[in-house]
């Protein structure tokens, strides 16, 4: 059957061999699973998830009782005290947008704790000069680098108690950093010394990438609002596109209001049938998450034995589903991610090729041959084509699929 697939007899052998030696991690990603199907389970339970709740509504959308049955049990999952789950989000920048927009006003700073953030955030700060940027309302940003992978807690600290900071910004996930992911432990470190000076500033978590790979969620450990797109971890691969904005009540109907309008806010909004993928892709998420770790567990596992530098390396904690690997060259680089996208269900006929990307400087390879467009809970892998050469390889709707993907591609980088 591999032979099917144009896959060497080596490589195959490279793989399960692997794969033999890392049962007792994948074990202990199927304990996390278990625990977050458990969570989702019991808010599905919870809130007494009927037939009823998978109709829909058009128009102002008012009403919709399944609307609000989804946006409780997000919130419940989440821990949060109330959540905004929507079509009309249409991605994880624009969530963040809506939330920054929602709880900043003009002559408010916004305080990045985690470096520079997303690289789409530049426009939506206005780090990047925008004509509807943050800035453009007088809203002022300023930013302060992690250290050796942690926060510089005593910048931090100090720059919060001075109390003219509105709203601290964390990012989780690396985006195209090279840095490691921060860790629901790490959170839970600097939100209690933010806390010890500062009760007001609002602390917002950029969640992409992370929901479910950990069993506690950035609310557990004292965040007051999460962000995150549902074409990642929690739409489980069955959402085809929407966000969510979750934690204080207060703070998640200001979003509402941001997301329609003052006075509307969370009451409007169809959901246009949309009821049902968002608890389905809910209900998987905890297995699909599993899927892309597993999938991630084993790249890294094989690429390190060829002698790539991989982050995290494969017996390492992990707090999202993303994978770097740096292969110091841009043709295995460019070999590898021809392998994924070879790998794919859907245009596994196409080749990508590097090219230029609006707001990159370098050229960009993008592997992705998702059922829905873009999504990166569906494996994919991309990066920017410059030294030392670092592909970001995540998602996996199942492992079998996410093994396979992983085996074209060691394939087509040993085939050269
Ligand atoms: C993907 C991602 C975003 C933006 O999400 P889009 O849906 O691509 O707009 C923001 N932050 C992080 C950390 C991400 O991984």
């Amino acid at each position: 059957m591999y032979e099917k697939l144009g896959i060497m007899t080596e490589t195959e052998e490279l793989i399960n061999n692997t794969e033999k030696e890392i049962e007792s991690i994948f074990k202990e990603v199927d304990k996390t699973a278990e625990y977050n199907s458990i969570k989702v389970l019991n808010a599905f339970q919870k809130y007494k998830l009927s037939d009823v709740h998978f109709t829909s509504t058009t128009g102002y959308g008012y009403d919709d009782i399944g609307r609000e049955c989804v946006e409780n049990i997000f919130a419940d999952v989440l821990g949060a005290e109330d959540a905004l789950v929507r079509t009309q989000i249409v991605s994880g920048t624009h969530a963040l947008t809506v939330a920054l927009f929602a709880f900043l006003r003009p002559g408010d700073i916004m305080l990045s704790i985690a470096g520079k953030p997303y690289d789409t955030l530049d426009t939506v700060i206005g780090i990047e000069d925008n004509q509807s940027s943050l800035k453009s309302y007088g809203i002022n940003y300023e930013q302060i680098d992690l250290i050796d992978n942690g926060f510089d807690v005593k910048r931090v600290v100090d720059r919060v108690s001075k109390g003219d900071i509105k709203l601290v910004h964390i990012q989780r996930s690396r985006g195209y950093a090279l840095r490691e992911t921060i860790s629901i432990q790490q959170l839970e470190n600097i939100i209690s010394e933010i806390r010890k000076v500062n009760n007001e500033v609002i602390i917002m978590i950029d969640n992409c990438y992370c929901e479910f790979v950990e069993k506690s969620t950035p609310l557990d450990v004292g965040a007051d609002i999460i962000v995150g797109s549902l074409i990642k971890n929690l739409g489980g691969g069955i959402a085809t596109n929407g966000g969510y904005i979750a934690g204080r009540k207060d703070l998640v109907e200001f979003a509402g209001e941001r997301l329609t309008s003052p006075g509307q806010g969370k009451e409007v909004g169809p959901t246009n049938g949309a009821n049902k993928m968002f608890l389905q892709g809910l209900y998987f998420a905890p297995s699909v998450v599993a899927s892309s770790l597993k999938t991630a567990i084993l790249a890294s596992a094989v690429l390190e034995k060829l002698g790539y530098k991989v982050t995290p390396r494969y017996n390492a904690h992990r707090s999202d589903i993303v994978q770097t690997i740096e292969f110091g060259n841009s043709e295995d680089m460019i070999n590898y991610c021809i392998g994924i996208q070879s790998g794919s269900a859907v245009n596994a006929h196409c080749t990508p090729v590097p090219s230029d990307m609006p707001g990159y400087a370098d050229k960009i390879i993008m592997a992705s041959g998702s059922f829905t467009q873009g999504s990166s809970i569906e494996l994919s892998c991309d990066g920017p084509i410059r030294p030392p050469f670092v592909a970001f390889m995540q998602g996996g709707l199942t492992y079998e699929y996410g093994k396979i993907g992983v085996m074209k591609a060691i394939n087509a980088l040993k085939n050269k």
